[in-house]
């Protein structure tokens, strides 16, 4: 996958885009990360990006040209692929659109800063992205953390294409973990887990991911594919008729 970034702070890039699996990625070819400064794209001698808003108010807006410009550039129109601008006013960004994204060959992302950017270069994105309902100062952390968590989703970036599996929001929650020692401080892990049963920890643990959805995400479990047994056993949770810790 190639990936694009716009934005005026490149080097806040280096050291996540340097290390753990997006590092692996990028060693293993899998992941073609290419980094655009927005003030390359600029034409006037002090290549400013940002200007007020007609109207008047509070803070600067980011001008269209060096964008228009910017995104043109890093776009590969041979690529099947999108345009990401990172804001808060976006679709909230999740694990099925992490899924979606990782499909795509490329991803351009333009980084918005100060008010954000001007309302025109909205006709080159194809999608907007929120990572959340709080206002950050600008868009570099929500690409960072779409891209992690987009490249782990690419074929040969991780160990073992099992921990993908069963991860959160697959839709439920994930179970519980528990390595050495099988008792610390009094906590002794569950005779199951020690067991060897492969057949019982399975079970074990898809009651306990079911558990744990439905005390703390218990609107995953209206997407979820749950056999009958399961269903009938969320329910007694549920009802109290059968407890839940
Ligand atoms: N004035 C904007 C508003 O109220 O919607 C907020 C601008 S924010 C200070 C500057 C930039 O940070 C945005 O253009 C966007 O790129 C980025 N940003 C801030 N919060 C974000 C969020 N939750 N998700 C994605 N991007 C965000």
């Amino acid at each position: 996958m190639r990936v694009d970034v716009i934005t005026i702070f490149p080097a806040m890039f280096a050291s996540p885009f340097a290390e753990s699996i997006i590092r692996r990625a990028r060693d293993r070819g899998v992941l073609d990360l290419r980094l655009h400064d927005l003030r390359d794209y600029c034409t006037d001698r002090h290549r400013v990006v940002d200007d007020y808003p007609y109207g008047g108010g509070a803070g600067m807006v980011m001008r269209p040209e060096p964008a228009w410009r910017a995104i043109h550039a890093a776009r590969d129109g041979a690529r099947r692929g999108a345009v990401l601008l990172t804001t808060p006013q976006g679709e909230r960004f999740t694990q099925k659109m992490a899924r979606e994204l990782a499909a795509c060959e490329q991803l351009v992302f333009f980084c918005g800063h100060y008010e954000g950017v001007d309302e025109r270069v909205r006709a080159l994105v194809d999608r907007e992205v929120s990572i959340g309902d709080y206002v950050l100062t600008g868009g570099e952390l929500p690409a960072m953390v779409i891209v992690d968590a987009v490249v782990r989703l690419l074929p040969g970036v991780l160990g073992s294409a099992d921990s993908l599996a069963e991860e959160s929001f697959g839709p439920l929650l994930e179970y519980p973990h528990f390595t050495r020692p099988a008792e610390f401080e009094g906590m002794a892990v569950p005779d199951v887990l020690l067991s060897g049963h492969h057949r019982k920890i399975a079970e074990w643990r898809r009651c306990q991911a079911l558990r744990r959805t439905l005390r703390r995400r218990p609107d995953l479990l209206a997407q979820a594919e749950l056999t009958a047994a399961e269903r009938d056993l969320v329910e007694r949770w549920r009802t109290g008729a059968d407890e839940a810790d």
